[in-house]
């Protein structure tokens, strides 16, 4: 076969798992492939780069076949660098630390196929910064190791743990989980000492990462406990305990995917990590036909969520009428999402609350339109009521679980060191899908372990039916609120 002269296979670095932190060039080379060769990564996305027509050959499972072996592998990339193809060989992390990069290079280079490697940041070092460990600190260490905890079975060098526990600095294992209590053990021996942190980070840079502490004496253990499965790293090393102050605190964020995005940049730039765990999902009410009629009747028109006024304002002529109707909401955020889209708010109480906005609204209407939730809270209509004004009521959506595997993975494995409630009903599902789960009891150790955050008091007061301790209710019931305050609480 004639070989072009374009052809060429680069060994490319895809990071730890985060598609923000795999380089340029890697990027670029990944959109300009013919043929990726990809096993095992974190993020499905960074493959999304490449060509929709470029052959993707997942060589952790052939269709039909076992993972391929590193012999076929090589073979694989030769073959189609022969063929004149832009060969892109998709590695975790850097493809020279432990990825046998070098082997595939040392077969290119012996079949005569020009090939170059693409450095990628590996989980090595940038796994433990991740969580809060850097792998030096002056005053702490200078050096760190990095090591294979499992190593290839038949293989003539042998590791020696004892000799490693004399060297001290930090040590970064990987492969670290399935000889993890092997290698603990000989560490111990080697005359480390069992109160030296120890750490071991699962799933790095992913939203499922994970990070346990320890002491090399109780890590073990305390793996065990947490269920730590691969991809994980151990880090041993005084240096794990600067992660208490430099890893961002997680944040588990209950509330509806459609407020995921907002939520998530709203959480980072306070400096928190979120994961998205949506545990009610909304669907769209039929309108009924009057709708119209009775906004015309009202005098004004209230909106308790910002979903509810999304929603709204997808029927145009409803809009359009809305845009010349008298408007109150609870709180800004409902108003913000009015105004967004051009509508003006005449009302919005100081309190953001049900009792707030009775107070504001019974001096000056008599006859109110509600467009909210169906499981909209029987208080707001009772205070209004109370206070003189006539209530009408229209459900625009209702609220139901979830089923977003998101949350099954909190109830499961997932370790916030913040729970965010943003409803009574977050909370409520939260708890059912745990029962459903047969996971409740150790949800609620988790819960009692973490700070918890209600948005406002009927959160927090349906949190505490639940049997759940509430440790913040910010003044102003907004989210960005919440989180200041859970970030001013330290
Ligand atoms: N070439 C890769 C390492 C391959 S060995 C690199 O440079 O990062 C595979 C091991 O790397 C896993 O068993 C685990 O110990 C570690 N690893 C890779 N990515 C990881 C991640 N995102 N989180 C935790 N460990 C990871």
């Amino acid at each position: 076969m004639e070989r072009s002269e374009r052809g060429k296979v680069h060994l490319v670095g895809a990071g730890p798992g985060d598609p923000e932190l795999v380089t340029l060039k890697a990027k670029r080379l990944i959109e300009e492939a013919e043929v990726v060769l990809f096993d095992r990564l974190l993020s499905p996305e960074i493959l999304g780069w490449a060509p929709e027509d470029a052959e993707k050959i997942d060589v952790g499972k052939l269709p039909g076949r076992h993972k391929l072996s590193q012999e076929e592998i090589n073979a694989l990339l030769v073959e189609k660098g022969l063929e004149g193809k832009r060969v892109v060989r998709l590695k975790g992390g850097d493809p020279y630390v432990f990825g046998r990069g070098g082997e595939e290079g040392l077969a290119l280079a012996g079949a005569g196929v020009p090939f170059e490697v693409v450095p990628g940041v590996t989980s090595a070092i940038s796994v433990p910064a991740g969580a809060g460990i850097p792998v030096t600190h002056r005053g702490i260490t200078t050096a760190f190791t990095v090591v294979t905890g499992h190593e290839e079975p038949g293989k003539d060098e042998n590791l020696d743990w004892k000799a490693l526990a004399k060297v001290g600095g930090t040590l970064v294992v990987l492969m670290g989980v399935a000889r993890l209590q092997e290698n603990a053990s000989a560490l111990l021996e080697g005359g480390r000492s069992p109160g030296t942190p120890a750490a071991l980070i699962e799933r790095g840079w992913s939203p499922e990462e994970r990070l346990v502490v320890g002491t090399l004496g109780d890590i073990v253990e305390r793996a065990k406990e947490a269920d730590v499965k691969s991809p994980a790293i151990l880090v041993v090393g005084d240096v794990v305990s600067l992660s208490e102050k430099l890893r961002p605190a997680t944040i588990a964020i209950l509330r509806p995917d459609n407020r995921g995005d907002e939520s998530e940049r709203i959480a980072r730039d306070l400096g928190f990590r979120p994961i998205l765990a949506p545990s009610i999902a909304f669907w769209k009410l039929p309108l009924p036909n009057d709708l119209l009629e009775r906004i015309r009747m009202a005098d004004c028109v209230v909106f308790t969520s910002a979903t509810g006024a999304e929603i709204a304002l997808r029927d145009a002529e409803l809009a359009d009428l809305l845009g010349r109707s008298v408007l109150a909401t609870i709180g800004p955020r409902t108003k913000d999402a009015l105004v967004e889209r051009g509508l003006s708010v005449a009302v919005v109480p100081d309190s953001f609350s049900s009792k707030g906005l009775a107070e504001a609204l019974a001096p000056r209407f008599k006859h109110v339109l509600l467009l909210r939730s169906a499981k909209g809270s029987a208080e707001l209509v009772a205070i209004l009521e109370e206070a003189g004004v006539e209530v009408d009521e229209v459900h625009l959506y209702d609220i139901a679980p979830s089923h977003d595997p998101r949350l099954d993975w909190l109830i499961l494995r997932g370790r916030p060191d913040v729970f965010a409630f943003t409803s009574g009903s977050t909370a409520k599902n939260l708890i059912e899908r745990a029962k459903e789960l047969s996971a409740e009891a150790d949800l609620r150790e988790r819960l009692a372990r973490a700070k918890v955050a209600a948005i406002g008091p009927p959160t927090r007061a349906e949190l505490e039916r639940l049997g759940v301790r509430v440790d913040i209710v910010p003044e102003t019931y907004t989210f960005e609120s919440m989180l200041e305050e859970i970030r001013r609480k330290g």
